[in-house]
């Protein structure tokens, strides 16, 4: 299914104005941002959410999630941030299809100007932009991206039906992405650098099990070659320094997440990783500034646990209010 962006606005035309002044606002709408803004809307604080380009968040690319309460037979990524969209609307969020272009948290209320070129004079801001996919960063990479190479099987698993494809990395990820290419590729071979696998044991077992799924251990891409469609890539054995080619139709490439804050350096601080660093109560460096999510969270990475740093920050968001009213 489909998100449903019937009733999402665009940041420049909704109020008619290119300044707005709110009394929440939050940057993302993932499960942390659409769990944030559930909490302020029930709160009577009109939040505004402006979406970022990845509508819904990471999850929004997954086929099926098995692990959120309250759907025993699992739920569709897509369906479940869209879920969580609604429910957050019908108590008054409002959501953007924006992004935060530029930020300015020296003084309250604080100024985010979106790309769209829209002000937001915020008393209070919850961010909760996530992360991104890391890159392999070798030869063939950027050229082939979008003819062969892929960071979502979900979107390009369709094109690989009874294709050879390649799964970077040995993550949970990697493992379920892998399973779910199965339903379309004639096989998927698991690339991964290191002898182990570092997914849990119930999604190994399974890629063991899968007879479509084979494993590359040990062994990195060094290269990935094709005139306009990806044809094979370049395997480097990490123990020897052996390279030899495997013809391949795709590369799925699941090696991990950079936290997207790039935005905020200099004004808020991070650990070494660029992850945001909130305390206890999702409050940042910044008074009135809080953070949610994958943005603030390198351990657990779930749904659940960035809707619930999501519900937790607007819980303080509405406290501080409480305390310090508007600016
Ligand atoms: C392939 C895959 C499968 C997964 N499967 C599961 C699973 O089965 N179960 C599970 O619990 N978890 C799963 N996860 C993890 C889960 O998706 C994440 O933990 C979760 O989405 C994180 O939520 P978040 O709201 O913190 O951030 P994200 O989902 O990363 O959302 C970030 C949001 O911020 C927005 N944004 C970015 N920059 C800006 C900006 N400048 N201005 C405004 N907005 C911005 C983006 O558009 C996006 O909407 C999976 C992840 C992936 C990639």
């Amino acid at each position: 299914m489909n998100l449903d962006i019937s009733s999402l606005s665009t940041g420049s035309s909704t109020s008619g104005s290119e300044e707005e002044r709110v009394k929440v606002l939050i940057l993302g709408s993932g499960p942390a941002g659409l769990s944030a803004a559930l909490y302020a809307a029930r709160a009577d604080l009109n939040p505004v959410v402006l979406s970022g380009i990845e509508l819904g968040g990471q999850v929004s690319l997954t086929y099926t999630v098995e692990n959120y309460p309250g759907f025993p037979e699992g739920v569709g990524g897509m369906e479940l941030v869209d879920l969580f969209k609604k429910q957050a609307e019908k108590f008054g969020a409002r959501v953007e299809y924006d992004s935060a272009g530029e930020v300015d948290f020296t003084r309250r209320p604080f100024r985010v100007k979106s790309v769209n070129g829209k002000q937001y004079l915020a008393d209070t801001v919850i961010i909760t932009t996530g992360a991104r996919s890391v890159h392999l960063d070798v030869p063939g990479e950027n050229e082939l991206t979008g003819r062969g190479v892929s960071y979502c099987a979900t979107c390009d698993g369709w094109f690989f039906k009874e294709k050879d494809v390649i799964v970077v990395g040995g993550g949970d990820s990697a493992l379920e992405e892998g399973l779910f290419l199965t339903r379309y590729a004639d096989s998927v071979t698991v690339v991964h650098r290191r002898d182990q696998l570092r997914a849990g044991p119930i999604l190994v077992e399974r890629a063991q099990a899968n007879p479509k799924i084979k494993f590359e251990l040990n062994s990195v891409i060094s290269e990935i070659i094709g005139n306009g469609a990806v044809q094979s890539v370049q395997l480097k054995d990490t123990q020897t320094g052996k390279v030899r080619h495997k013809p391949v139709d795709g590369v799925f490439i699941f090696i991990g997440h950079t936290p997207n804050t790039e935005l905020f350096k200099g004004q808020l601080d991070m650990d070494e990783h660029g992850y945001l660093k909130v305390d206890q109560l999702m409050q940042t460096n910044i008074p009135g500034v809080f953070a949610a999510g994958e943005v603030a969270d390198p351990n657990f990475r779930q749904v659940i646990t960035s809707a619930g740093m999501g519900a937790a920050a607007a819980m303080r968001a509405n406290h501080f209010l409480d305390e310090h009213g508007s600016a």
